[in-house]
């Protein structure tokens, strides 16, 4: 069974930042397997807008070039690909001058959907919006996406969303958190709110805890210049860790509408007691001979930024009273291994006695490497050796269950490029959620800067520092082991 793709209608999409990194190893690609796939219609135009002086055939060697690189299996398919590389054009466009921009309006559409991306700093966000509507480009037909980071703290978002919201209406504005993107992660709402089974217990009275991992094996490499002011917290945890709790914890909303969503989203950031001192753990990983430690590849070489954090959060509300979620990430870890896991309560009484042990049923929620969900059971120990009891997995891993046509789906970028040009804003933040995050972060971040706290030193390949398995330990729980 292989899914059917409906075209989405024509539209013009400028990627500002067309040069960048971000365009070349995921937007374009991306865009080039949604052609292949049949949902982008050869009518529809890509505009790439950035500082660099180059012309269409120019950005279309350059364009090629990237999918050569991260196309995947598609860029074999050469008709499509010229096909493809006839829709692009490019202007040589200066955010924050007036070079380029009456080119720009010439060349974009009045009669379609203009999406604008933003796939620059967020130093530039507020001029690419002035100059769109200077320049004729911010009406109705106009939407804008923009990426992280959407500011370092509460008072620098708000300036970034008082900077759009002078020109953009809050419907035209997509804030990307590519892990919305994922197909796990909407398939939890699925799951969640698509069977009987689950929503009863998802509470307090049979959840014990919820744990999330994010766990990368990769350190900071050459982007230590931005991550050493950024860190675990604010690079991680404020925007797509604090996504997947919203969506693990929230209420059901009345309907999968994007306002309905992001309401009972915001209403679970607004839950969160602040974090105990006691309840975090920040690490930063030594080097292990083969590879540089954190300091080494940054430049201050006293550096305290984490890149590594473990929480625990208590959710003041009447589903999870009394039920922590602990999230822990860091760089440079055991594995690359990102997961939510629901731990149910034990049974409240055990038939077999103590020799059968302890079984919890334990939801998994994985998001990568490689994507799916399953359900642990336990049952009986299959042979004559008596009552024994053992757990076994109800796997539901993607790519077995379905297929690999239908594992096959789009990257959480293809996904959320074609949900702006659909105008579905469900997996995007809103501006609110993002303000209320970073309220709920400041404090944390202001805390440790406070009392000087430094950052636990941590083996690299390890499962972070010592002090994080304690966070659990002293509760008579333990993480998850970290495997991919
Ligand atoms: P990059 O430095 O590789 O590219 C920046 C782009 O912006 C270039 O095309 C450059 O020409 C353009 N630019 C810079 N100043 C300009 C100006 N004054 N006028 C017009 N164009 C200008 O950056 P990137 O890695 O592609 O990241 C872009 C954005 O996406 C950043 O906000 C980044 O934080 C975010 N992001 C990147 C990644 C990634 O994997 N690279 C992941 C998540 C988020």
């Amino acid at each position: 069974m292989v899914s059917r793709v409906i075209p989405v209608e024509p539209f013009d999409l400028v990627i500002f930042g067309g040069t960048g990194d971000l365009a070349r190893r995921k937007i374009l690609p991306g865009l080039f397997r949604r052609f292949v796939a049949g949902q982008i219609e050869p009518e529809a135009r890509i505009i790439g807008a950035a500082r660099s002086e180059l012309d269409d055939a120019g950005y279309r060697a350059f364009v090629g070039e990237a999918i050569a690189d991260f196309g995947g299996n598609e860029t074999r398919q050469k008709k499509k690909l010229k096909s493809f590389l006839d829709m692009l054009g490019y202007v040589t466009v200066d955010a924050k001058g007036d070079t380029g921009w009456e080119e720009l309006a010439e060349r974009v559409t009045d009669d379609r959907i203009r999406a604008f991306y933003f796939s620059v700093g967020p130093g530039l966000f507020g001029d690419l919006a002035k100059r769109l509507h200077k320049h004729g480009m911010a009406d109705a037909q106009s939407r804008i996406v923009v990426e992280k980071p959407f500011g370092r703290d509460l008072e620098s978002a708000r300036d970034l969303n008082r900077g759009l919201a002078q020109h953009f209406d809050e419907s035209q504005i997509y804030r990307i958190d590519h892990y919305l993107g994922k197909e796990t992660v909407q398939n939890l709402m699925a799951v969640r709110f698509g069977n009987m089974l689950f929503e009863p217990l998802w509470n307090s009275q049979y959840v014990d805890h919820i744990q999330i991992t994010v766990a990368e094996t990769v350190g900071v490499g050459d982007r230590g210049g931005y991550y050493d002011k950024s860190g675990a917290m604010r690079d991680m945890v404020q925007n797509h860790m604090m996504q997947l709790l919203c969506l693990i914890a929230m209420e059901p909303p009345a309907k999968f509408d994007p306002d309905a969503v992001r309401d009972e989203k915001l209403k679970v950031i607004r839950a969160l007691d602040p974090v105990e001192k006691d309840d975090l753990v920040r690490g930063q990983y030594e080097g292990d001979g083969t590879q540089p430690g954190y300091r080494n590849q940054v430049e201050n070489r006293d550096s305290t930024t984490e890149s590594f954090v473990a929480l625990k959060l208590h959710i003041s509300n009447w589903r999870w009273a009394g039920t922590p979620f602990y999230l822990r990430t860091g760089k440079r870890l055991r594995e690359r291994a990102s997961e939510i896991a629901v731990v149910f309560k034990d049974t409240p009484h055990s038939i077999f006695g103590p020799e059968a042990g302890n079984h919890r049923n334990i939801l998994t929620i994985k998001l990568q490497p490689n994507e799916g969900i399953e359900l642990g059971v336990t049952i009986k120990e299959p042979g004559p050796g008596g009552m024994r009891l053992v757990d076994v997995p109800l796997d539901m891993t993607f790519a077995e269950a379905l297929g690999p046509e239908e594992a096959d789906f789009p990257d959480a970028y293809e996904r959320l490029i074609m949900d702006v040009i659909r105008g579905n804003q469900t997996l995007f933040m809103r501006g609110d959620e993002v303000e209320a995050a970073w309220a709920w972060t400041d404090p944390i971040i202001a805390g440790w800067q406070d009392r000087g706290d430094v950052p636990l030193a941590y083996t690299s390949g390890s499962s972070g520092p010592d002090d994080a398995l304690m966070l659990m330990h002293r509760d008579g729980r333990r993480w998850r082991e970290i495997k991919a």
